[in-house]
């Protein structure tokens, strides 16, 4: 299989090049403020323009919805780390946004941009589970403090470690292990194993899986997911009688502990 070879020797010259730097192991990339993705649902396109612009200049990755049900699906189905939502949006409200996610059990985010200026919508928003409000008219400046502000509060309380059924996580140390026995995994089989393991439950694409563990989007035949994952069940589920890592056809791969 020539393509897992040089991804193999890729992953060793990181490792080396890392190792020269006296880093024996490349970090896993966990979310930084300034990677953060942003999803804006926004109508005005003024304002959508402006905020995509500013935000963008100031290194975060940003997609914008100008209508409410499309924001929603995005919000649902795709991967963000704060959503900045307008309230009154064509099709579905900043309201139903926000209590349809929250329904859901996503945790995302939520900063609230609206015109109205009543502590009644302000309560609303909050009860709902907003995390903060601005009135428009703001400046970029105050936004970006806020959006600063959520993403450090989310950044601080992401868990150091994970437990799923007998599999144990140490995200500080990226060590795994199952029954107590260490899991022996390459970096980037960790990297793998601890995003399906942070997102358990929710079946993940290919192309979602390459973006985040090897940071690229995906040639359609390349099979450098599916190789990694058969290597990584060699060593996390072959061995014991409960599976964990499960093929969701058609779509990719789920982490869970029912089958
Ligand atoms: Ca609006």
């Amino acid at each position: 299989m020539p393509g897992s070879d040089s991804v193999r020797v890729h992953e060793h010259s990181l490792i080396a090049a890392n190792a020269a730097k006296g880093d024996a192991w490349p970090l896993p990339k966990a979310m930084t403020i300034e990677s953060a993705r942003i999803l804006i649902v926004e109508d005005e396109k003024k304002t959508a323009r402006y905020l995509r612009k500013g935000l963008t200049e100031h290194g975060f990755t940003v997609d914008v919805q100008s209508e409410g049900e499309a924001g929603l699906r995005a919000a649902l189905f795709e991967h963000y780390d704060l959503l900045i939502l307008d309230i009154m949006l064509p099709r579905c409200d900043g309201w139903t946004i926000i209590s349809t996610l929250r329904d859901a059990g996503k945790d995302l985010p939520v900063l609230v941009l609206t015109a109205r200026d009543s502590i009644q919508d302000r309560v609303k928003g909050l009860e709902l589970g907003a995390d903060d409000y601005l009135i428009k008219p703001f400046a970029f400046s105050e936004l970006l403090a806020r959006v600063r502000s959520i993403l450090r509060r989310t950044a601080s309380s992401q868990p150091e470690a994970l437990r799923i059924a007998d599999m144990e996580l140490d995200l500080v140390h990226n060590r795994a292990t199952r029954a107590r026995k260490h899991l022996d995994l390459t970096p980037k089989e960790f990297l793998l194993l601890s995003l399906l393991a942070r997102r358990k439950g929710e079946p993940l694409s290919r192309d979602v899986i390459a973006q985040e563990v090897w940071d690229m989007a995906l040639d359609s035949d390349t099979n450098v997911v599916d190789v990694h994952v058969r290597r990584l069940r060699s060593k996390v589920d072959d061995p014991f009688a409960q599976k964990l890592i499960h093929t969701v056809r058609g779509v990719g791969y789920v982490l869970k502990e029912q089958p």
